[in-house]
């Protein structure tokens, strides 16, 4: 938590696959260390694509990168050999990212046999205390993944990224594959291991009941851009930004809240493609107060009071 423990991003980068896809643009996320983000947002928002460039699983065209005040933008695979350790990442769709035919041991041992010079004796150590931290059974290490139920692949996914201590983890929609009954068990385990291991996470979801229970901060994104951050528990009481509004008010309010019921807001239109945004807001063709500004003018991110940010020309203020 000490201050200059973070990792963060800087604005206007692009991801380049096999074409140049700007679906992140202009965004700006700070990362403390032993804290959760939550980044929400409807799916397309760029939320994968940010979290892939955070651990540079993509590379970053145009903009920064910084892990512990090193900037790591442009390092190549080589010079983050040493760096892949501490980032890990956590797959929405355990199934396809565990190959079919290794037995799930050897999947959790692979990243201790890539980066780590533990002998085979020490890498089943290590394998077997992975296992009982993530709960599986010590018998589990020599089955395949089919013969996992969902929870149980993920709970694979999760000692893998965790093999080597990670610094950050992120979490691209780890629990939206899984029954919801499975959810809150995968949830908590995380929550466990975040204590005992003093991990980072970015936790992305679309579902925001399960990002309100984890995080610490949420990013709420639109469009390949954060319109709102904050702690989380001031963002889901009073959003600032409009989009955050309507995104909050679809959430079931399970405890009661003084003021009683919110109103739903229901957001009409699709999400245009990021590859040819709205001009001035791109939120303004679905926004229910946008005005004449909002069109031509595109809103920077500002700080709206002390720990909250928003990118909008008429924020809420409640
Ligand atoms: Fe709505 Fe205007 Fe704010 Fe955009 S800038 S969210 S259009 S009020
Ligand atoms: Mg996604």
């Amino acid at each position: 938590r000490a201050l200059g423990k973070r990792f963060s991003i800087g604005t206007r980068f692009s991801a380049e696959g096999r074409r140049t896809v700007h679906a992140v643009d202009n965004v700006s996320l700070t990362v403390r260390r032993g804290e959760t983000v939550g980044l929400v947002g409807e799916s397309g928002c760029g939320k994968s694509t940010l979290a892939r460039c955070l651990v540079r699983l993509y590379d970053i065209s145009d903009g920064q990168l910084i892990f512990e005040g090193d900037d790591i933008t442009g390092k190549s695979l080589a010079e983050l050999r040493p760096l892949r350790r501490r980032l890990q990442m956590v797959f929405q769709d355990p199934s396809a990212s565990l190959n079919p035919r290794r037995r799930v041991g050897d999947l959790v041992a692979e990243p201790l046999r890539i980066h780590t010079k533990l002998s085979s004796a020490e890498i089943a150590r290590r394998v077997a205390e992975l296992f009982d931290l993530v709960g599986l059974l010590p018998d589990h290490v020599m089955r395949y993944p089919h013969e996992f139920s969902g929870g149980q692949r993920q709970r694979v996914g999760i000692a893998r990224a965790i093999a080597l201590n990670p610094d950050l983890v992120v979490l691209d929609e780890p629990v939206s594959a899984l029954d919801v009954s499975v959810q809150a068990q995968i949830v908590n385990l995380l929550a466990d291991l975040q204590e005992k291991l003093n991990l980072t996470y970015v936790f992305i979801a679309h579902d925001l009941s399960v990002v309100r229970q984890v995080s610490t901060r949420i990013a709420v994104m639109y469009l390949g851009s954060i319109v709102e951050e904050g702690p989380a528990e001031e963002v889901f009481a009073t959003p600032a930004h409009p989009y955050s509004q309507a995104l909050i008010s679809a959430v079931p309010i399970v405890e009661t809240t003084p003021g009683g019921m919110r109103k739903r807001i229901i957001l009409t239109g699709d999400v245009p493609s990021p590859l040819k945004p709205p001009p001035g807001c791109r939120f303004h063709p679905r926004c229910p107060v946008a005005q004449d500004r909002c069109r031509t003018e595109r809103p920077q991110v500002r700080d709206f009071r002390p720990g909250r940010k928003v990118a909008c020309h008429f924020p809420v203020a409640s």
